[in-house]
């Protein structure tokens, strides 16, 4: 590592010591290569769309003034790329203020509520899907998470599952169950699916499955691993089981709250 360990043998409480220092300059590396791996990975992320950018701005350059279709288009793509790095950074936002305040702790939700406000919100906004949700828990079971958190999660699900459904069947279907710690939230579809090769993948930041498909499909491929930062932060966990052509189904699993905390429900 970059970073000197300290060595002392002295069998005392110096060594004991020099142990808790080691532990914690080991902390704060891999907290820095961390960082480190996500500024290059953005800055990497950007680049892109930018070197797109800057091809057209020097095709408008050159031919926009005389060339009338080139200038639409050029236009077009050039418009396209910004929406594309401004999802990006809205994306990074979200994912870095996940744990900027403390408004999340000793948060609980109430999970009925906020998948019914969901699929009610979905139904409205896609009418040609059918969207269905099964209920396996309490209308007063809870979520030891922050509101907002858990309907962020919710909401990439179910809009991945619109995203990504191809000319297949238009179907959703939510689920909430529980085992004896956690509420689980499913949210499965009848879309595209995701191959075996990249189903391991999905959760990782900027990983996008299938650059050929994917490019007709808008997205940063941030929604996932945002998820599992969330489920992360929750001492949660996500999941994926998919079949290329047949659809894919998403679990995030969050503890139920402890009943000796008082918790303050939002
Ligand atoms: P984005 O949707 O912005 O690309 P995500 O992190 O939300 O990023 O998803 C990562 C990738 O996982 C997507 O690009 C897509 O290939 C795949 N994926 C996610 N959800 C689904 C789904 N419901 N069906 C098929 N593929 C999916």
């Amino acid at each position: 590592g970059r970073y000197e360990e300290v060595e002392i043998d002295s069998g005392d409480e110096i060594e004991e010591l020099a142990d808790v220092y080691n532990a914690m300059m080991a902390k704060t590396h891999d907290y820095i290569s961390g960082q480190e791996r996500f500024v290059s990975d953005v800055s990497h992320e950007l680049r892109t769309p930018l070197a797109v950018l800057d091809g057209h701005i020097n095709l408008l350059r050159r031919w926009g003034k005389d060339d009338p279709e080139q200038l639409v288009d050029s236009l077009e793509a050039a418009h396209y790329e910004v929406q594309k790095m401004s999802a990006m950074i809205q994306d990074m936002l979200n994912m870095t203020r996940l744990k900027q305040t403390d408004d999340y702790k000793n948060k609980q939700t109430r999970v009925v509520d906020s998948v019914e406000d969901m699929v009610d919100n979905f139904r409205m906004i896609h009418q040609d899907f059918v969207i269905e949700f099964e209920r396996h828990v309490d209308f007063e079971a809870h979520a030891q998470i922050y509101k907002n958190h858990y309907e962020q999660a919710l909401t990439v699900l179910m809009d991945n599952a619109v995203k990504y459904s191809g000319d297949a069947e238009k179907y959703i279907k939510v689920t909430l169950t529980e085992d004896a710690d956690n509420i689980i939230t499913t949210v499965s579809d009848h879309g595209l699916g995701i191959n075996a090769d990249d189903l391991s993948h999905v959760f990782e930041r900027f990983f996008r499955a299938d650059k050929a498909r994917n490019r007709e499909i808008g997205g940063t491929g941030l929604g996932l691993s945002i998820i599992s930062n969330i489920a992360e932060l929750y001492h949660g966990q996500v999941d994926v089981t998919s079949k290329i052509g047949k659809g894919s189904a998403f679990v995030i699993s969050i503890p139920k709250p402890n009943l000796t905390d008082e918790l303050e429900t939002l």
